[in-house]
């Protein structure tokens, strides 16, 4: 006999949220219910803390679902429970038949149980005790461990269903996407900024993505990487609208009427100054980057403060304090470090300087900038701007 079978998802964070609770907890059911459409007929309903998700039909994916709720933030636990009458009856019965194959091949474990329906007969520690009970009846060679078990058994007696699950899965954490707002992620094809991306991500903000390009010095091909990094970041992000800006006339100027030495920090001046302009058009209430503390010339504190003095919204970079090795950690988590190595250029990487300035003064970094008519190209690099939207599946809605 197939069990029924729902999806449990507890809440992180939000939980603490207080009066602006149920707008977190909207949000993260209506996420999740954009992902369960992809996956068939699905009924979605927030309880308790708690977000149960119910196949309708046998045809709902269960198993894909349930990967993909692995990737929703603002969830700390998921876990996947067979549903039971309110009955002890039922609730041994299921137990019986459901959770031996899960504890195969463990040698110890513990059964917790939770009674939030208090009109229930049995107290919680008397449910545990019964379960338990099957279970050494059902598993060769399994005995309780209190302590230190190696698999964690839980009941969970609530209003309308009892729930038995064993070995809840960490979620994705952090806060719903979309409930702190929107960011403009300025997307390079390298490690750092898909990484600062998913960071930022994570703490509530919709992604939307900034590349610039530099046609011919740059191809296609890396334009194309760009967006394979946008598509492995939707398995997080669901949807990002991926704008693109031509640099090629900027860094042209730059290079025939500029200090070489400057090269580099004028770039960044400009790609401030569109991301600030994209951000505004975009309702972006901040520009994030994947810089990090002297990676690079253009990453010292002197450099980043003259990048910071041409904007007026915060920048994000939560990369900032962390070294390569912590950066390539996560991108290998999220899955876009492979992508990211591949070999093509970015615009970064054209005309780059000998010796770039590492301690710059503003006022020479402004001098330079002088020499150049930047209003125009400025106006230039906006109109060919144009629009890629990517989303986790090409029926998210
Ligand atoms: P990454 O930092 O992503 O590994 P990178 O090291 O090539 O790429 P840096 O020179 O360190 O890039 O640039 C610092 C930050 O500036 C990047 O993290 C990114 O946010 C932004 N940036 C650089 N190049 C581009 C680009 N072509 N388009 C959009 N943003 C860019
Ligand atoms: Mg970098």
């Amino acid at each position: 006999m197939k069990e029924k079978e729902v999806i449990l998802c507890k809440f992180g964070e939000i939980v603490l949220k207080g009066a602006n609770r149920s707008g977190f907890e909207s949000m993260l059911t209506r996420e999740l219910r954009r992902r369960a459409a992809h996956f068939g007929a699905f009924r979605v309903e927030c309880a308790q803390s708690t977000v149960y998700i119910e196949p309708k039909d046998d045809m709902a994916d269960i198993d894909g679902l349930y990967e993909s709720v692995l990737q929703v933030f603002g969830i700390v636990g998921v876990t996947r429970a067979a549903v039971a009458e309110k009955n002890m009856e039922s609730i041994k019965e299921v137990a019986a038949r459901y959770l031996p194959p899960l504890l195969a091949g463990k040698r110890t474990f513990r059964v917790d149980a939770k009674r939030s329906d208090k009109n229930f007969p049995l107290k919680s520690p008397e449910i545990a005790a019964e379960i338990g009970g099957v279970l050494l009846g059902a598993v060769r060679g399994l005995r309780v461990d209190l302590h230190n078990p190696e698999s964690m058994v839980r009941v969970e007696v609530r209003d309308h269903a009892a729930y038995i699950h064993a070995d809840q899965q960490k979620g994705a954490g952090g806060m719903p996407l979309r409930s702190a707002g929107r960011g403009l992620l300025l997307l390079s094809g390298g490690i750092d900024s898909p990484v600062a991306g998913f960071m930022m991500a994570k703490r509530g903000l919709e992604i939307e993505a900034l590349h610039f390009e530099s046609f011919p010095y740059t191809s296609e091909r890396a334009k194309e990487k760009v967006m394979a990094l946008a598509d492995k970041l939707c398995a997080y992000c669901s949807r990002i609208h991926v704008h693109v800006i031509s640099l090629t006339h900027i860094q042209e100027a730059l290079r025939d009427q500029c200090e070489e030495d400057y090269f580099t920090l004028l770039l960044r001046i400009f790609m401030m100054r569109l991301a600030e302009r994209c951000a505004k058009q975009y309702s972006c209430g901040a520009i994030i980057t994947g810089e990090s503390l002297a990676q690079v010339a253009s990453q010292t504190l002197k450099a980043i403060a003259v990048t910071d003095s041409v904007v007026n919204m915060p920048v994000f970079r939560p990369c900032i304090g962390l070294d390569k090795e912590e950066i390539i950690t996560v991108s290998r988590k999220i899955d876009t470090y492979d992508t990211s190595i591949l070999p093509y250029e970015d615009c970064c990487t054209v005309f780059t300087p000998r010796h770039p300035r590492t301690q710059p003064e503003i006022e020479k970094v402004m001098a330079q900038l002088e020499k150049v008519d930047a209003d125009a190209l400025l106006e230039e690099a906006w109109e060919s701007m144009y629009t890629e939207t990517r989303t986790i599946f090409e029926d998210y809605r």
